[in-house]
């Protein structure tokens, strides 16, 4: 038998996170390495009750296929949240995805041509960057800073006969940033002139620390933005549900493109999720969320304060999961990251995450999933580590 993989096979890869999780699944380890919601936060029962009713209610339609824009009630629900401060969002130019990851895919199919330019923030979104690598771009690096992307760095040499820009404004995965209001102004109004499309990717926004949320690109210029939302960090990721908002031309392509993907979400889980939501579960549970979170952050903060060497700078993060490390110039946090694995104690480093020229003294710690006692005990032999290798 004879067989070849395709060219596009031929240059897909592994991610690199995927590999050190895999060593840091070992229960001895404590690992900031995953970016997984803390399971504390699934709402067993309330999924349990919505469960039952649909299978008692509405069996048929539940376990039958449905439309591939996905569950109409749900996509309603998509629709009002974000139909505000004089933003009129029809149902129309919602799309429910089977995760916000799948949204990346198909924006990637129906936009992107091999050497196609995609600008991306520095750094960025993993995953994002595998999404769109299967259909071939050339990824353009957009300066930023510990604020977000610099607009005005998107000069005309950049955004003339871009496909679009991927941005992450709200406590970016990895970076923990969130872009300040007037960024956001400042970004829309330029992509705006230019006839940039603004890909605004937002699974943590609804996590700010205190509640309070700035302006989506989305409300800002409705058609010039693809907002991507998901259930995966305020609900549970297994459901694998998640949406994205596009100006109807848009949306019609996305729709022919998930049609062949996977015809549609899940009717089961799209109507557990709608039904678990649908009288205001999620303002009772987000708060919850963000109050752990929250205190996990605190516990890391402090114990980093206390244990890592002068010469290591790190951002103190609003909302979302992830605190974002530097270590001086011409460490390199993958080979560190071997002695870290061999002393129990893994995180993730920097470089994947950058499209174009990776500072490899970066890494990215997340707080959400250990035990409080055990963030202090991670982070002391981790200070260790970086004590006897930087000197401080
Ligand atoms: N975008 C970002 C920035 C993420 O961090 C993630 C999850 N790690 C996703 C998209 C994908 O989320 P999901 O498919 O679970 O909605």
């Amino acid at each position: 038998m004879s067989w070849t993989f395709s060219e596009r096979a031929r240059k897909l890869t592994s991610s690199a996170i995927r590999e050190i999780l895999k060593v840091t699944e070992r229960p001895e380890v404590i690992s900031f390495a995953g970016g997984l919601p803390s399971p504390a936060t699934f709402p067993v029962d309330r999924i349990r009750k919505a469960c039952e009713d649909i299978l008692t209610t509405a069996p048929s339609p539940a376990l039958q296929y449905g439309p591939t824009e996905g569950y109409l009630p749900l996509r309603e629900w998509v629709a009002e949240r974000y139909s505000k401060d004089g933003v009129k969002i029809g149902v129309n130019q919602v799309l429910i995805t089977t995760g916000s990851q799948q949204g990346l895919d198909l924006l990637g199919k129906v936009l992107i041509d091999v050497g196609s330019r995609v600008l991306v923030e520095t750094p960025t979104y993993l995953g994002a960057l595998q999404a769109f690598s299967l259909s071939e771009p050339t990824f353009v690096s957009v300066p930023s800073d510990d604020s977000g992307p610099i607009p005005s760095a998107l000069t005309r040499d950049l955004t003339d006969g871009a496909r679009f820009m991927y941005c992450l404004p709200n406590f970016q995965n990895p970076t923990g940033r969130r872009l300040p209001t007037d960024r956001r102004q400042q970004l829309t109004k330029i992509a705006g002139e230019a006839g940039l499309l603004l890909l605004e990717d937002d699974p943590y926004g609804a996590l700010s620390y205190k509640g309070e949320q700035l302006p989506t690109l989305l409300s800002m210029n409705p058609q010039g933005v693809v907002h991507m939302g998901s259930f995966s960090k305020v609900f549970a990721p297994g459901f694998r549900v998640g949406y994205l908002i596009a100006p109807e031309k848009l949306h019609g392509k996305l729709v022919q493109a998930k049609q062949a993907a996977d015809l549609h979400t899940p009717s089961f889980t799209q109507r557990v999720v709608h039904e678990a939501i649908k009288t205001g579960f999620l303002d009772d549970h987000i708060p919850k969320i963000r109050e752990l979170y929250a205190s996990q952050c605190r516990v890391m903060l402090e114990a980093m304060k206390h244990h890592f060497p002068a010469s290591v700078q790190w951002n103190e993060p609003e909302g979302g999961m992830f605190i974002w490390v530097k270590l001086p110039k011409g460490v390199d946090s993958m080979k560190l990251l071997d002695k870290a694995i061999a002393q129990n104690v893994a995180f993730v480093p920097g470089a994947p995450f950058f499209a174009n020229e990776p500072q490899s003294n970066t890494l990215r710690l997340s707080f959400v999933t250990v035990p409080q006692a055990k963030i202090e005990e991670g982070i002391a032999k981790l200070g260790a580590l970086l004590k006897s290798e930087i000197g401080g």
